[in-house]
């Protein structure tokens, strides 16, 4: 028998020990419930690779979001689906376009007492599918920010708490929040999309977005996946070019640099945990394969424990509703 046996089991006896010494825990606080808001009043649409999540009308968002509210969520992330595309993403830009109005239906609803956040790119209104203004079949960063502002503009007018730029161009965060403040929004914050990776874990939101690039993909203004430090650096400059909160999209594949960040930023720092790890997790779970009332909690909770104060996920109502982060 050795002198002094390091008894780690002690604090795992009893399931009251373990929940008194979780060191992790998931309030429905830190979760973001994403929105496909469409235009109009009519039904849900579903989205066929992502079981359980639609395309919302202006209506039916409203119902939708009081009706999480009482599950605990307080905080969204809009995304505007639009028919309407160009090669300027005018419908994106629009003061009255449709994220502006679903802002200042939610706003006009809930006060203050519902956490806005919208999605800050171009590419969902542009004829190119790209995520800049497009000329001789390049993205022109330089080009692309005045949309990016104007749009950051639209959402903080009408009501947005938070807009949350996810373009990957380089100095949007300076440009969006001087925008902001000439126009008298100093109050709205700022989360970027600050370390995006071109991934193929996108693939259903594509879908789902209508944002697909019509030619050529992302990878020149994505990040590289294999670049850990590089995706330090987008992080950092962001934050000196004024964001008050940062973010690692995806997740899952990502929690390194989740971890690498957390240890070099005081800023609060979101996790995007993104379609594809959702629709994995559902596909898994519907042939019973998977147990998902353990795998989200679990896969959620990794992102926490890797430093992430924010997780923005697909699977939020469905885990609250079932009581799965209990
Ligand atoms: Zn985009």
């Amino acid at each position: 028998m050795m002198e002094r046996m390091e008894r780690l089991r002690r604090l795992r006896r009893t399931a009251a020990l373990r929940e008194a010494l979780a060191e992790t825990r998931l309030p429905p606080q830190r979760l973001v419930q994403p929105h496909f808001v469409i235009d109009g009043g009519g039904p849900d649409v579903p989205i066929d690779a992502m079981p359980g999540i639609a395309r919302t009308g202006l209506r039916r968002l409203v119902e939708q979001v009081g009706a999480d509210r009482d599950l605990g969520l307080g905080a969204v992330l809009l995304f505007g689906i639009t028919p309407h595309k160009d090669e300027r993403a005018s419908a994106a830009t629009a003061r009255d376009g449709l994220v502006a109005r679903a802002v200042a239906e939610l706003r006009e609803r809930f006060g203050d007492g519902l956490v806005i956040m919208t999605d800050v790119c171009l590419c969902g209104a542009m004829s190119h599918g790209h995520c800049g203004v497009l000329e001789d079949g390049h993205v022109q960063n330089d080009a692309s920010l005045p949309l990016l502002s104007a749009m950051a503009v639209a959402h903080a007018e009408a009501g947005a708490s938070v807009v949350a730029p996810s373009d990957m161009m380089d100095g949007r965060v300076a440009a969006i929040r001087r925008a902001l403040d000439e126009a008298g929004q100093q109050e709205t914050a700022i989360l970027s999309y600050s370390s995006k990776f071109a991934s193929a874990f996108y693939g259903p939101f594509r879908d789902a977005a209508d944002s697909a690039p019509k030619s050529g993909d992302r990878k020149t203004y994505q990040l590289d996946p294999r670049n850990g430090r590089e995706a330090l650096r987008e992080s950092l400059a962001d934050e000196r070019e004024g964001a008050d909160m940062l973010m690692v999209k995806p997740a899952l594949a990502y929690l390194d640099v989740i971890a690498e960040i957390r240890r070099h930023t005081a800023l609060p720092l979101a996790a995007y945990n993104v379609s594809g790890e959702y629709s994995l997790v559902k596909a898994g779970a519907e042939r019973g394969w998977i147990d998902e009332s353990r795998l989200v909690p679990e896969i959620l909770t990794g992102m926490a424990r890797a430093g992430a104060d924010l997780i923005i996920t697909y699977h939020a109502r469905e885990a609250l509703a079932k009581g799965w982060l209990a």
